[in-house]
């Protein structure tokens, strides 16, 4: 995050909130360090607990009903790519954000959350925890995850558990998997049931809009997004049936890298449009998703209290997106769109003899856009060494062509090939 936005978002936090004393605790906790200590990946098993005053409430956080499931949760959630800090859960809890994400394929954040229960055994009904499993491929494997994911946390049910992780198609969804999952419930191990989608999001939102047995969807959505016809109808058919959806991936950030100069202008003047209006283009785009009220939730990863502050500054801010910074973010949406992977690997990956290109594309957003490169490699790793050794020699121009952004495909895969492969590591 750019200084001038992180001195933005501090001023616009507390006047958001609206909080006498609060300042005095956030500073007192960066002053400890906690806030720049987000990076303690090599000695998760033992976290450092440290103790952490409870911070004065600000004022609180709205809620939306999670679909059927009627749960009241948080409009912005609290993702977990990497192991979190004490402090910033505590912090989080404090100011109203108790929907938790982690996930059983990032461990060591669901062992961060183990030790904050641990030491606060009392906070866990506070709690709304979600998880996901980790490529089950049969149901003995997801009970596996299942009572992993309970003992890192150190808890004894999921509040929500996304027990089919990245879906692309709707091939894992048998009846083995409907059987496990009602039973789980009825065991007591997890409350409700879902899955995540981050590739080929319409059609997979569409067909568990036909199922009985989804109670909640984390999806890719984003201002981007928002112009998507065949997102729009599927989210209207989640919603008919009663699903929660839970929007991630809100930043609709870019896979290629660098830019060129054209999407530069374009970022110029879109970050210039709301720093006049108040709030950073950041906080635009979580209001442009939350404008949707479809959508009950916003997970994002918030590794320190600045970033928390900010993304809590934008749900609290009372100021509507006027029409005009609705047309900024969608000409913004056109004039960078090159550059987005749209995630409709369905289009793609057929026309280049099977190139997990979603994958790829997703390890480049993390790499050029997230500045996440341990992420990056992990993502690209999971691909098996004999394609990642062919991925340059196919012939991606039909796919190029057929591409609704018009991304030049087969250049990313190189760029990904050169910066992730084995012999680059
Ligand atoms: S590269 Fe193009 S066709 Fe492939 S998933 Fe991305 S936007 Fe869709």
């Amino acid at each position: 995050m750019k200084n001038e936005d992180k001195k933005i978002n501090r001023r616009s936090f507390f006047k958001s909130a609206g909080m006498a004393g609060l300042g005095s605790v956030v500073a007192a906790s960066i002053a400890k360090g906690a806030d720049a200590n987000t990076s303690d990946t090599n000695d998760t098993n033992k976290p450092k607990v440290p103790d952490i005053p409870p911070a004065p409430k600000p004022e609180k956080i709205p809620t939306r009903k999670l679909g059927k499931t009627g749960a009241e949760v948080p409009i912005l959630s609290l993702g977990f790519g990497r192991p979190g800090e004490q402090v910033v859960l505590r912090q989080a809890l404090d100011w109203g954000v108790n929907y938790w994400d982690t996930s059983l394929f990032a461990a060591k954040s669901e062992q961060s959350i183990g030790a904050f229960l641990a030491k606060n055994p009392d906070l866990r009904k506070d709690i709304f925890l979600v998880t996901k499993e980790n490529q089950s491929k049969t149901t003995d494997d997801l009970e596996k995850c299942l009572q992993t994911s309970l003992k890192n946390l150190n808890t004894s049910y999921i509040d929500l558990y996304f027990g089919v992780y990245m879906v692309n198609d709707m091939v894992r969804f048998t009846d083995d998997v409907k059987k496990w999952a009602e039973d789980a419930k009825k065991r007591g191990l997890i409350k409700y049931f879902g899955f995540t989608t981050h590739q080929n999001m319409p059609q997979c939102l569409m067909a568990a809009s036909k199922l009985d047995w989804i109670d909640a969807i984390m999806t890719t959505y984003n201002f981007r997004l928002t112009q998507d016809a065949a997102m729009q109808e599927a989210i209207e058919a989640c919603n008919k049936a009663g699903i929660g959806l839970i929007a991630m991936k809100t930043q609709g950030m870019r896979q290629r890298g660098p830019k060129d100069p054209a999407e530069a202008e374009a970022d110029k003047k879109m970050i210039a449009h709301f720093t006049d209006r108040g709030f950073t283009a950041g906080q635009a785009k979580i209001k442009a998703v939350l404008d949707d009220k479809r959508i009950s939730t916003v997970c994002s990863s918030m590794a320190s209290i600045s970033m928390l502050m900010t993304n809590i500054a934008a749900v609290l801010d009372k100021t509507s997106l006027t029409a005009e910074d609705k047309n900024v973010l969608n000409r913004y949406a056109q004039d960078t769109c090159t550059g987005y992977c749209a995630a409709c690997s369905h289009i793609c990956e057929f026309l280049a003899a099977g190139a997990p290109v979603g994958d790829i594309m997703r390890a480049m957003m993390y790499h050029n856009s997230y500045g996440d490169k341990a992420g990056a490699r992990e993502v690209f790793a999971q691909i098996p060494a004999e394609i990642q050794r062919r991925l340059v020699s196919i012939d991606y121009s039909v796919a190029e062509l057929r591409c609704p952004n018009r991304m030049p495909i087969g250049r990313i895969v190189a760029d990904a090939a050169e910066l992730f492969s084995q012999k680059s590591a």
